[in-house]
């Protein structure tokens, strides 16, 4: 039978004594407090401001292997919200975020109102988190300034350029311009001097980024060196004020890191034979496996095993020159014969196949039949300035040899 159980006498007598309590120290409380009426108003200030939603930022980098889930769980978005991300996201721009993409959780109170993810300096996607949820890209438009800087090296031309408040990226894009003239570790001189002309990239008033250098000149031991960029077959290149390209031609060496472990040398007892044989060309010692770079724009002749050169390519370049590779190791993908090929582009890896006492690069540099010393012939420019480029050339130099005149008066 079901029915009313009859409520103790002792539980309604605890509830009793505990409600009186209650109501008494609720009463003593208030009474303790009131404020007295010159402070009501300093009350109710405080009040105002203990109400007022606290805005805050979480940033986070998004780091190897993870994704936007992983994330998300990490920062405690609702599964629900997540979901109707998800569904929004019919670019896949979420799915395609990368390691080092820098996340922006921003927060009204405890309530997420937006994540950001900056993809570049300039591009970021916005998610916005209300009743209506949306995914926007929002592309900053950045603005070019011209700085300038110049100095008189002591000590290092490093310092002296840190010194002048060049950002690193101009210091190397210079020493990159003018490194195929000058070698920065041996040819630099105390009282050389730099007058440069960059660009500062501006966003909503924010400095973030440096551009290019537009013009340079450079005087290295009393000799003069302009360097002015100009834009030819939509490629930006660097060109002295004659239009002659800054750029050779041909790379040094076909190695990054290496040292010359036997020079070209037409009277060379070789090292297995012990017999003179005429050595054609540089060794240059590195790692096994290490990247060997074409030296020059070109077409393969020839790809394949040669009995002493071992693994060989022999590329054919412009002007009956040619360069020719051998003891490698292997060959770089998608190569074969009639493929051209970049200047810096990897074609093969040290090795020490065919006549070889050890890994090594032996390198051979030849215009038309005749072997040369590729360190110390001298290269041939890239191509400079054409016909047709010329009257809107001559009118950037002018104008560029203005601006540095004009910039060195300050
Ligand atoms: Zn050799």
């Amino acid at each position: 039978m079901i029915g009313f159980k009859k409520i103790p006498k002792k539980l309604i007598f605890i509830v009793f004594t505990i409600s009186v309590i209650l109501i008494f120290l609720i009463y003593i409380d208030d009474s303790s407090h009131k404020p007295l009426p010159s402070e009501i108003i300093k009350e109710t200030e405080s009040t105002k401001y203990e109400i007022d939603i606290i805005k805050s930022s979480a940033f986070y980098e998004v780091a190897d292997g993870e994704n936007i889930s992983i994330i998300f769980e990490k920062f405690k978005v609702p599964l629900n919200t997540a979901y109707k991300i998800f569904r929004l996201d019919k670019k896949g721009q979420l799915t395609n975020i990368k390691p080092g993409d820098e996340m922006v959780f921003n927060y009204l109170g405890d309530d997420l109102i937006n994540i950001k993810i900056n993809k570049t300096d300039t591009s970021s996607l916005l998610i916005k988190i209300d009743e209506n949820i949306s995914i926007s890209e929002i592309v900053e438009n950045i603005e070019y300034f011209k700085s300038y800087k110049k100095g008189i090296i002591e000590n290092s031309f490093y310092e002296t350029a840190q010194n002048s408040g060049m950002p690193d990226s101009i210091i190397m894009d210079l020493a990159y311009i003018y490194g195929w003239d000058i070698d920065f570790v041996f040819d630099i001189r105390d009282n050389d001097e730099f007058f440069v002309i960059y660009e500062t990239g501006f966003s909503n008033g924010e400095r973030i980024d440096t551009g290019d250098i537009i013009a340079a000149k450079f005087v290295n031991k009393g000799k003069v060196y302009f360097a002015n960029r100009f834009v030819q077959d939509s490629k930006k290149q660097y060109f002295d004020n004659d239009g002659n390209n800054m750029q050779k031609a041909f790379l040094r060496a076909p190695l990054e890191f290496s040292y010359i472990s036997s020079h070209f040398n037409p009277n060379r007892m070789h090292p297995i034979l012990h017999t003179i044989r005429a050595h054609n060309g540089v060794d240059y010692a590195a790692k096994r496996g290490s990247p060997v770079r074409s030296t020059g724009d070109g077409t393969i002749l020839f790809i394949g095993r040669k009995s002493g050169c071992g693994n060989e390519i022999l590329i054919k370049h412009s002007n009956d020159y040619s360069t020719r590779y051998c003891h490698l190791e292997g060959f770089a993908k998608n190569l074969n014969n009639g493929k051209k090929v970049k200047q810096g582009q990897t074609i093969g890896y040290v090795g020490s196949t065919g006549l070889a006492t050890g890994p090594h690069l032996h390198y051979e540099f030849k215009i038309g039949e005749k072997h040369t010393d590729p360190v110390k012939v001298n290269l041939p420019s890239a191509e400079g300035i054409k016909q047709n480029y010329k009257e809107s050339f001559n009118r950037l130099i002018e104008k560029n040899k203005s601006m540095l005149e004009e910039f060195s008066r300050l």
